[in-house]
């Protein structure tokens, strides 16, 4: 027969006269420590869909698909997923998309799509070539960012014109003909011919 040693029994009369360390939960209720990376917290307000949390999230927690026929993006957040890592918060562009609560722990569920949360995005496709190019929110976000920068890009001008009232898509628009050339491609942003359009739009409305 083995005996225990000095050192566990030790141990063992220590632990029967202090408190336990856990918690009764859910007989009792749980406050979690300082610091504790609970459920992550979604400011749809302040998320613009930009996908950065998605190209962030170690375990693929979330996930984005664009609906180009609906023009929406769905982002999908699996919380059964999540290891709590604050990738997520650390990386979201707008600093408030996504937080982890403090507070939130208790996740535990019988039926795993009831921690599954979903948000809409409104897309911004290419009216040419269809191609998803971001959300909007997205790019109107990046505009406020960059302030009287946000000019040199053509997208960003574009959409604060038709936020503005300003310029209508027409306005904008550039005829391809013979199909959709790489050339056509360079001339839909080129900055010589809708970058003088659209500053004096701006200027005239302001
Ligand atoms: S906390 Fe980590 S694992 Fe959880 S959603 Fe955020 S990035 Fe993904
Ligand atoms: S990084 Fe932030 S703004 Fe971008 S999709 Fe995630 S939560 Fe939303």
């Amino acid at each position: 027969m083995k005996y225990p040693k000095l050192r566990e029994l030790k141990e063992a009369v220590i632990s029967l006269f202090t408190p336990a360390y856990t918690s009764k939960f859910p007989a009792e209720p749980h406050v979690p420590f300082e610091k504790f990376r609970g459920k992550p917290v979604v400011d749809n307000d302040n998320c613009v869909g930009c996908e950065t949390c998605a190209n962030v999230c170690p375990p693929l927690a979330i996930t984005n698909y664009d609906d180009v026929e609906k023009g929406v993006r769905i982002i999908k957040r699996d919380y059964g997923k999540c290891i709590f890592c604050g990738q997520c918060q650390d990386h979201c562009i707008t600093g408030k998309g996504v937080t982890l609560s403090d507070k939130i722990f208790d996740m535990a569920v019988f039926d795993r799509e009831k921690n599954i949360e979903y948000q809409e995005k409104e897309l911004l496709i290419c009216e040419h070539c269809h191609a998803v190019i971001t959300t909007k929110e997205h790019l109107h976000f990046m505009h406020r960012k960059l302030g009287p920068r946000a000019f040199s890009s053509i997208l960003n001008l574009n959409l604060l014109n038709q936020k503005l009232k300003l310029a209508e898509g027409q306005d904008t628009d550039v005829e391809i003909r013979d199909g959709l050339k790489r050339k056509d491609m360079f001339n839909i942003i080129c900055p010589n011919c809708l970058r003088q359009v659209l500053v004096k739009y701006l200027i005239k409305g302001a």
